[in-house]
């Protein structure tokens, strides 16, 4: 999928292709300022999912439901605004287990129809072949959560997305004791995986309240050692970056840590075509200046 995107008020100029985004300020001596349409934004379809995690920021239940009509919802509402003010890439998850929904390969294809490219979130619980075909036909990639008690189920839709031929993301939650062993142990058991995710703990939803920083801690003590270039950070890691300014430079993070995973609404917005030529600290400007307001929407279709 190829687009390209234009707001000569924000000075921003962008192209889209399978996944990659290309960002350039229109007038060069000066920034790209926040946009009011976002290149990515988060769907939710649904607020059902059975895996019942104790940590889950949403507080998605076996009884949550699926929503009704999406596709026509989707339709009605992008189909009727221009192709550059739709966002060039979604994700999809964010309340529940959106693989659950019965319209859920109907709703890739309609997103992709639009020229939208949709990405999602997965327990894995679910990967029927009808699931799997839609993502190969219309989707961007999908992001499998890892969480420690569907190990089985994590590690047999691991197989069959990368067998496909899917890119396929981990997203791995840090913050509880332990987290950060079995992140690198499962970095360090699997392959063909496109990228990590870290994601912080989020003391949300049904996520009681933990001293997650010192797993944070502990983590980016070993990704300083390692270096990994297929690790990403999810953008709530946002402040405590922040506060930490001496990790992001040493971390030497660059394109290819925020490249095109497009779970990270945030950090993605700040770099691409400039992280390779920018010093660190213009980086963290651009990084503060895009994160100042979230660059993404969260649409529930309910
Ligand atoms: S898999 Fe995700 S949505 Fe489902 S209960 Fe666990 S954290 Fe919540």
């Amino acid at each position: 999928m190829l687009r390209q995107r234009r707001f000569e008020e924000e000075n921003y100029h962008a192209i889209f292709n399978n996944g990659k985004t290309l960002r350039f300020a229109i007038d060069p001596s000066k920034p790209i300022l926040p946009l009011r349409y976002p290149e990515i934004e988060d769907w939710a379809i649904n607020t059902i999912c059975l895996a019942n995690c104790s940590w889950c920021y949403v507080s998605a239940l076996k009884t949550g439901i699926n929503f009704d009509n999406v596709v026509e919802k989707i339709q009605d509402y992008f189909g009727i605004i221009s192709l550059n003010h739709r966002p060039t890439q979604i994700a999809i998850g964010g309340a529940g287990e959106p693989t659950m929904h019965p319209d859920f390969p109907e709703i890739l294809k309609t997103t992709y129809d639009l020229q939208i490219m949709p990405n999602y979130t997965t327990n894995a619980m679910h990967l029927s072949d009808r699931v799997v075909d839609a993502t190969i036909k219309y989707s961007g990639g999908a992001a499998i959560s890892c969480h420690p008690h569907l190990k089985k189920v994590w590690t047999k839709g691991i197989n069959i997305l990368t067998e496909a031929g899917i890119n396929t993301c981990l997203h791995i939650i840090l913050g509880e004791p332990g987290s950060n062993d079995e992140f690198w142990r499962i970095y360090d058991s699997t392959k063909n995986i496109h990228y990590y995710v870290v994601l912080p703990y989020q003391a949300a939803g049904r996520a009681k309240k933990i001293d997650a920083e010192k797993e944070w801690d502990l983590f980016f003590k070993e990704a300083l050692i390692r270096k990994p270039d297929d690790v990403s950070f999810g953008a709530l890691f946002y402040d405590y970056f922040l506060r930490n300014r001496d990790i992001m430079a040493k971390l030497n993070m660059s394109q290819r840590c925020f490249r095109d995973t497009v779970f990270l609404m945030i950090l993605i917005n700040c770099l691409e075509n400039q992280a390779m030529t920018y010093h660190q600290n213009l980086m963290i400007k651009h990084y503060e200046q895009f994160s100042s307001r979230r660059q993404s929407i969260f649409f529930k279709f309910i």
